[in-house]
C-alpha cells in the first residue's frame, strides 16, 4: 500500500517515531482528550498517515468524539431558502453567477412552505434546522423575511434549533437575526486566506471572518467549517482548521468538494475515502468538544466508508442538500443504527458541558411574544 500523502520529514517534525511506532498518535489523543490542541505538526501528520494505520488514526479520534459526545449523532437539516440567482462568483458553488448549472431556481420559498420542510425533518429525528439563502448577503428586507421564517418554524416546531446562513452580515444584521429568534449563524471559512483569491474574486475571506465574529458577538452560536478537495495542500487545510480554531466556532461543518457541471471546478475529484477520514479526524483533535459535522459530499466521497465517519464527527446532515439530492433519511438514520450510535434527542446539549452557556437563554416565546410557550 502506497503513503496517501508524501511529505517530507512530517514524521520527524511531528515527533513520530520509527514506522509502526503509533506513540505520536497517543500523543495526540491524549492531548485532545485534556482539550489540548495539537501543534502544526502533528495536524499534518495526522493527515499524512499512512493507509496501513488507518484505523488507527479512526479509533484515536473515535476515542475523542467519545469523551466528549458519547455515541450521539445530532442530526441537521437544510431548507434553501433562495436558489441559484447568486451574483457571487463562488467557484465550488452550483449557484454561482455565470452559465446556468441545472439547480432549481427560485427566490424565497414562503415561510410556512419552509416550515413545513422543517416539521417533516423534525420528526425524523433532525435536532436543528438550517435556513439558508443565495447571495452575498442579506437586505433588510431579506433579514424580515428569514424573521418571518424563523417564526413559522418556531411555531411549529419549537424545539428545533435554528441557524441561519444568508451570507455576509452588515452592521446589526446579526443582532436582528438574534432577536428574531436564531440560536446560530452558519458562515463557512471554505478554504485557507491563501488560497482564498483563487476560489472566489467577489468577495474576500475577512468578509468571512467578520461574519462569524459578528453573529459570535451577537450571541449567535458561530458555526463555521471548509470544503476540501478544490486542490489545496495539506499545510492549507491546516491554515484554515488553525484560523477556524481562533475563531472558537460551536460547530465545524466539513464539506467534500461536490464538482458540479458548469462550474470551474466540475471534474476535479481528487479525494478518497480514506483522506477524508483523515481530514475530519485531523478537525476531530484540532475541535475535541466541539461539534465536528459531516456536510456536503459525504455521500461521494466517503461511500461505504460512511460509517467510520460517525465514529469521528458527531453530526451530519439529514437528506438532501441544498442544490444536490442526498441519501434517503431512512437510509442515514438505519446507518447510524447500525454503527452503533443514537440520534441526539432535542432535550440533549450537543456541546459537552464545560462548553454549555453559563448565561441563560433569554425567553423568545410564551406570553409577550407570538410564539407558543414551550410547556
Ligand atoms: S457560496 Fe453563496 S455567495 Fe458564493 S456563489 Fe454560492 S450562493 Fe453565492
Amino acid at each position: 500500500m502506497g503513503r496517501l500523502t508524501t511529505l517530507a520529514g512530517v514524521r520527524e517534525d511531528a515527533g513520530m517515531g520509527a514506522h509502526g511506532d503509533l506513540s505520536w498518535l497517543e500523543a495526540i489523543t491524549e492531548q485532545a482528550r485534556g482539550l489540548g490542541r495539537p501543534s502544526r505538526e502533528q495536524a499534518l501528520a495526522v493527515l499524512a498517515a499512512e493507509e496501513d494505520v488507518l484505523l488507527d488514526v479512526v479509533a484515536a479520534a473515535a476515542r475523542v468524539r467519545r469523551a466528549f459526545f458519547a455515541n450521539r449523532v445530532k442530526l441537521n437539516y437544510l431548507v434553501n431558502m433562495k436558489s441559484g440567482l447568486c451574483g457571487e462568483d463562488c467557484s465550488y458553488c452550483s449557484q454561482r453567477r455565470g452559465p446556468s448549472t441545472g439547480v432549481l431556481r427560485y427566490s424565497w420559498l414562503d415561510p410556512e412552505a419552509a416550515a413545513k420542510e422543517a416539521e417533516m425533518a423534525a420528526e425524523r429525528g433532525a435536532k436543528r434546522v438550517c435556513l439558508v439563502a443565495s447571495g452575498r448577503g442579506p437586505t433588510e428586507r431579506d433579514l424580515d423575511r428569514v424573521s418571518s421564517t424563523i417564526a413559522a418554524v418556531r411555531a411549529r416546531r419549537p424545539e428545533l434549533e435554528v441557524c441561519v446562513c444568508v451570507g455576509i452580515l452588515g452592521p446589526g444584521q446579526a443582532e436582528s437575526l438574534r432577536c428574531a429568534g436564531a440560536d446560530a449563524y452558519n458562515h463557512n471559512l471554505n478554504t485557507a486566506e491563501s488560497r482564498y483569491g483563487q476560489i472566489c474574486t467577489t468577495h474576500g475571506f475577512s468578509e468571512r471572518v467578520s461574519t462569524v465574529r459578528s453573529a459570535a458577538d451577537a450571541g449567535l452560536s458561530p458555526c463555521s467549517g471548509v470544503i476540501v478537495g478544490m486542490g489545496e495542500t495539506d499545510e492549507e487545510i491546516v491554515d484554515v482548521a488553525f484560523r477556524l480554531r481562533e475563531l472558537e466556532p460551536e460547530s465545524v461543518p466539513v464539506n467534500f468538494l461536490m464538482p458540479f457541471p458548469g462550474t470551474p471546478l466540475a471534474g476535479r475529484n481528487d479525494l478518497t475515502p480514506a483522506k477524508c477520514l483523515l481530514v475530519l479526524a485531523m478537525f476531530r483533535f484540532v475541535f475535541p468538544d466541539v461539534e465536528v459535522r459531516i456536510a456536503g459530499g459525504r455521500e461521494m466521497h466517503l461511500r461505504s466508508l460512511q460509517p467510520l465517519g460517525l465514529h469521528i464527527a458527531n453530526s451530519i446532515f439529514l437528506g438532501d442538500y441544498l442544490t444536490s439530492e442526498g441519501a434517503p433519511a431512512q437510509d442515514d438514520l438505519q446507518m447510524i443504527a447500525d454503527a452503533g450510535f443514537v440520534v441526539e434527542g432535542p432535550g440533549e446539549s450537543t456541546l459537552p458541558p464545560h462548553r454549555r452557556p453559563a448565561v441563560p437563554a433569554l425567553r423568545r416565546r410564551g406570553p409577550g411574544s407570538e410564539l407558543p410557550s414551550n410547556a
